[in-house]
């Protein structure tokens, strides 16, 4: 049976969907091997692939990587150690004649949201995802925007702040990264608590925590969150403003407040942003971590079918 593999490679772990048509029919979990400057990482993707691929025949591969993609060159992906890459030539090393489709990982998510998710039934939206980072994805027209050097969902370095307060792993200062993301939220809670009466001075300082508790009524707590509210509506407003989607989709570790922190989001929104643009849907991501897998399986998929109708004609 013909197969297509959709692979995310992240900084900690790198997961591995084995898909039959839409259906994934078995996926594995490896560890990241950041040693070496993650020279190993491709060889350890190709082992479990091929013990995963048993009597089927692999038709594509789709792989996601944290960073900008161009022509399937990552430009950089400082999880991994990796600099300047061609992940194309790599994969058909290991895959000669088998099609390979990379891309950037929130953007992969993005179109797993769209495909199977909480973007399904839009043709346009913006994915944005909170995890440690903040990433995010452009679909437009029904189809993944990567842009002119494959940095269409670098939203996570909007710049949100005016006082190079807080350095960003990207090198410039005051990124929204920096202020909500789960990162970013600990790094605002550590500020506000101090000196103050509040759980945060008892309990682990986490994003999930500071969610938890604002939801129990702690004053130090909803202040944070309303912080963070605050960037990310305005970043969103920004972002809104110019591609005017039909819906933003969040998801990623942080979105696990649900619909508290998405009440809270949608309504500072409709507040900052544009008339025109005010009643813009929201909703949450679905697909949690496997989205990623679900969007390479599906791009790589779609690079086959035009592939094979060009080669008819
Ligand atoms: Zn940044």
């Amino acid at each position: 049976m013909e197969c297509v593999f959709g692979i995310d490679i992240g900084g900690t772990n790198i997961k591995i969907g084995k898909f039959h048509g839409d259906e994934m029919a078995e996926s594995r979990q490896v560890k990241t091997d950041k040693g070496a400057a993650g020279a190993n990482i491709i060889a350890d993707v190709a082992r479990a692939v091929r013990e995963m691929q048993g009597d089927d025949v692999i038709a594509g591969i789709g792989v996601g990587v944290p960073g900008p993609v161009m022509d399937g060159v990552v430009l950089g992906a400082q999880n991994l150690g990796w600099k300047e890459l061609n992940v194309i030539k790599e994969f058909e090393k290991y895959f000669p004649g088998v099609v390979i489709r990379v891309l950037n990982d929130a953007n992969a998510a993005a179109v797993g949201e769209w495909a199977y998710g909480g973007g399904a039934g839009f043709s346009s939206f913006i994915f944005m995802t909170l995890g440690t980072g903040i990433g995010g994805g452009l679909i437009i027209n029904n189809e993944l925007v990567e842009g002119a050097s494959g940095s269409t969902g670098e939203i996570g370095h909007i710049r949100v702040g005016y006082h190079n307060d807080r350095l960003c792993t990207c090198g410039l200062y005051d990124c929204i990264e920096q202020y909500a993301s789960a990162t970013g939220i600990v790094i605002t809670a550590n500020r506000l608590r101090v000196g103050r009466e509040t759980i945060l001075n008892e309990v682990e300082v986490t994003s999930k925590n500071v969610f938890d508790y604002a939801q129990l009524g702690d004053e130090v707590c909803l202040e944070v969150v309303n912080n963070m509210v605050e960037k990310l509506a305005s970043a969103l407003a920004a972002i809104t403003n110019t591609v005017n989607p039909e819906a933003i989709v969040l998801g990623g570790g942080v979105s696990k407040a649900g619909q508290f922190l998405l009440d809270r989001v949608e309504k500072r929104f409709r507040e900052l942003a544009f008339f025109s643009v005010r009643d813009t849907k929201f909703a949450l991501a679905k697909m949690g971590n496997a989205a990623g897998m679900y969007g390479c399986a599906y791009e790589v998929r779609k690079k086959i079918c035009r592939l094979r109708s060009t080669a008819d004609r």
